[in-house]
């Protein structure tokens, strides 16, 4: 069955490298005519880019994939792209024999192909490449986010931590040339992007395979110095390869935002070792004493995982006693949850955690963790942050946006007066997303801050 109009509407699961596929993807449908819609409904092809790193986002493709067969009966085409289409491969099509299209994430400049082959009718078409040396250079991006773009410096992993699925579903790690990625945030610059964020699965591993041959830290550098850019985050980071270097290009470069994304995943020497994570708690905490040595305060966040197979009591204590130590600012907490093709997804039942306990602990860890936040967030009471703009809260309203840690500030503000030209009447601006404002805190709670906007702002970003 040929696809029926060339429209399309993409359903995006999983990280920000994944949201970033998909504009890219969707870059290469509109340059072959597709426009997108606004509803599945009015779509003549239907991706689901999908995420396979725990078992209930895989679970989700499955069931969205059910829920809207009917479509599929009134003539509509539908593609499942991304870990979950490299993990089930062909299987796929048995699972959801409604789905003609399946395609992992190195097969993606193949696409062109892939689409000509669903145009003319064919029900079983596959793109299951395995990763090439080459990363995924391609200019036909299509930003959807307004003011905040993301830019991808290396893609796959060369670690083998025992629980993840990324290595297989992504491959092993290629880097971008530092000139393309400096090209493409400038190109971002240009065209009004503010902010944008660094990613890879690691990008500390970052390794510019041109003659150039920046490390992470230079590349950070370099982009940081892009003109037009206030804001560079970067992400996801391993502490293995997180280096001093970074800390001291980070304290250099005001522009370089004043967060850290270090995953632990727990604080158990043992939990670790069998992790693969390839680092002790004592040299997890090093990292952080490089970060806190920053001259200026970092916001540091984390990911940790709960119920990993052989976990005891003991193991989760030395997990609760790491964010106390730690004090993040933020944490992602998860229950383990076996993959295939992972080294621990083939332990079966052996030493697994119950259920029941994992819950336990998750809700525990995330109680204490809600508990230091809101504590630690009074210190930004009667302080001034600088806030980029990202919606209106009706409900509240007020308006909500980001400070440069990554922290969420709601506040209230109606715009500013602004002197445009030396003797020339002030005007009054009203404030808009993908603006910045500074914001004096007045209060502060677990997850967000709460201010109203100043008129001036001060010397110094908070
Ligand atoms: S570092 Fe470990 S957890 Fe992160 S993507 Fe690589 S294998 Fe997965």
């Amino acid at each position: 069955m040929p696809i029926p109009s060339k429209t399309f509407w993409i359903e995006t699961f999983g990280c920000q490298m994944n949201v970033h596929d998909s504009e890219r993807v969707a870059g290469t449908l509109s340059a072959r005519g597709y426009t997108p819609v606004e509803r599945m409904e009015d779509a003549g092809l239907i991706l689901f880019n999908t995420c396979s790193i725990r078992d209930k986002a895989a679970q989700k493709v499955f069931s969205r994939l059910s829920q809207y067969k009917a479509l599929h009966r009134e003539g509509r085409v539908f593609g499942v792209l991304g870990c979950v289409a490299q993990q089930e491969g062909e299987a796929l099509f048995r699972r959801a024999p409604h789905v003609s299209l399946v395609a992992g994430s190195a097969s993606y400049p193949r696409l062109p192909e892939l689409l000509a082959r669903l145009e003319a009718g064919e029900h079983r078409v596959t793109g299951l490449d395995p990763a090439s040396e080459e990363a995924f250079e391609t200019e036909l991006t299509r930003r959807d986010h307004p003011f905040r773009a993301w830019l991808t410096i290396i893609e796959g992993c060369d670690k083998h931590c025992a629980y993840c699925i990324v290595p297989y579903t992504r491959g092993g790690e290629r880097s971008r040339a530092s000139a393309a990625i400096l090209r493409e945030a400038r190109m971002l610059a240009d065209t009004g992007y503010t902010e944008i964020q660094l990613l890879g699965q690691n990008v500390n591993s970052y390794r510019d395979p041109s003659p150039a041959g920046l490390s992470f830290a230079e590349l950070l550098a370099a982009v940081a110095e892009t003109p037009g850019l206030k804001r560079v985050r970067y992400t996801t980071s391993h502490p293995r390869d997180f280096s001093a270097e970074i800390v001291r290009v980070m304290g250099d470069h005001p522009t370089l935002c004043d967060h850290v994304h270090l995953p632990s995943q727990s604080g158990s020497d043992e939990v670790l070792r069998r992790m693969r994570r390839e680092y002790t708690r004592a040299e997890y905490l090093e990292k952080i004493a490089l970060i806190r040595g920053c001259r200026r305060p970092l916001a540091i966040t984390t990911d940790l995982i709960v119920g990993f197979p052989g976990e005891n009591e003991r193991d989760f204590e030395q997990t609760m006693s790491l964010i106390e130590e730690v004090h993040y600012s933020g944490t992602f907490i998860f229950q383990y949850s076996p993959r295939p093709h992972t080294e621990a997804g083939a332990w079966g039942e052996t030493e697994a955690v119950p259920d029941a306990v994992k819950i336990e602990r998750l809700m525990a860890l995330q109680r204490r963790q809600q508990e230091i936040q809101a504590a630690d967030n009074q210190a930004w009471v009667g302080r001034p942050v600088e806030v980029m703009i990202e919606a209106y809260q009706t409900k509240l309203a007020q308006w909500s946006g980001r400070a440069s840690s990554n922290r969420v500030v709601n506040f209230s503000g109606d715009g500013r007066v602004e002197a445009t030209a030396p003797g020339a009447l002030p005007v009054y601006r009203p404030l808009r997303p993908g603006e910045y404002a500074w914001v004096r805190i007045l209060r502060a709670g677990a997850n967000s801050l709460v201010g109203e906007q100043i008129a001036a702002p001060p010397a110094a970003n908070a």
